[in-house]
């Protein structure tokens, strides 16, 4: 066993030496760029980032539409998802990038990035819920302009945590491990797609460890990235969360929770993009039939780059 594991580890990371040689000839006079690809490389073997190319599409949680798959295969391929004219406006007046980043991790017009993150939020709870775990939700909504966020609570409050303090407050974030803004040095440690998770996790702990503490629990925070790989402390949490802590093989339940976790987020994904798209060229292309102006695109442009 020992063995096999051992080798296969091996093979593993031959091919991603390989890969990233590849790469690096493939765009070897735009670093940046290069960088980048490195660091979305990377981010694809997280715990969350494959069971969605993996599991039977057994019901409709783990089923996809074909504009789903279609969107989440380029974005994993880093090939243009062309749901809409890459480089237009979002009505944010920001530029719609090629990999649909712009709406699946950076702007929240129509509560996108609310929407996925209540997404996977809402799996996590039923898992805590199936495990016996007392899990209440706060979710987060994209109606209240005037809320103030600085009096958030974090979004999962449990009651019967079983290690350690029994109170545990949990906030999620869903970050993107590729940044278009940061410039990316020869550091290895600068192609960590874990980088920016390790930094959005400690923003967290600092809004929230004294409140949660004021009441006599523990914080975790909770940070999924948009290619589903996470931190270790994160994975720590939703082993406790996913697993069944009374049976002598949790592998199981924790396979299945994980798989449900990153079917939810890849969905959700790819479903914000879809109807950010759609409301999208219906303001550019009004005179076209809505209902063909998206699904042509897709199609054509797909076909095109395959
Ligand atoms: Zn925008």
């Amino acid at each position: 066993m020992h063995l096999q594991s051992a080798l296969m580890s091996k093979l593993k990371q031959f091919s991603v030496n390989k890969f990233t040689s590849q790469l690096k000839q493939s765009i070897p006079s735009n670093f940046q760029e290069l960088q980048r690809r490195i660091v979305h490389f990377n981010s694809l073997s997280g715990d969350l980032s494959s069971q969605w190319l993996n599991k039977c599409p057994t019901n409709e949680d783990f089923t996809f539409t074909p504009n789903q798959f279609k969107i989440l295969i380029a974005k994993r391929l880093s090939i243009p998802i062309h749901t809409y004219i890459p480089g237009s406006k979002c009505k944010c007046k920001k530029n719609l990038d090629e990999d649909g980043s712009h709406i699946s991790s950076s702007c929240n017009v129509e509560g996108s990035l609310h929407n996925i993150h209540n997404s996977v939020l809402r799996v996590i709870d039923q898992a805590a819920k199936s495990h016996g775990l007392n899990s209440t939700l706060e979710l987060v909504t994209f109606s209240a302009a005037t809320e103030d966020l600085s009096q958030k609570r974090p979004d999962i409050t449990i009651t019967n945590w079983p290690i350690q303090k029994s109170l545990r407050m949990i906030d999620l974030a869903i970050t993107n491990p590729v940044s278009k803004s940061i410039v990316y040095s020869n550091d290895p440690l600068s192609v960590d797609p874990l980088r920016l998770l390790k930094k959005r996790e400690l923003q967290k702990t600092n809004k929230y460890s004294t409140l949660v503490q004021s009441q006599g629990g523990e914080f975790s925070p909770l940070v999924i990235g948009t290619n589903g790989n996470i931190t270790a402390s994160t994975k720590r949490v939703l082993q406790v969360i996913c697993s069944n802590q009374d049976i002598t093989s949790p592998q199981f339940s924790y396979d299945y929770w994980m798989t449900k976790i990153s079917f939810s987020l890849h969905k959700s994904i790819a479903t914000e993009i879809i109807s950010r798209s759609l409301l999208h060229n219906r303001r550019q292309f009004s005179p076209l039939n809505p209902r063909e102006a998206f699904k042509d695109s897709v199609d054509i442009h797909l076909e095109m780059n395959g």
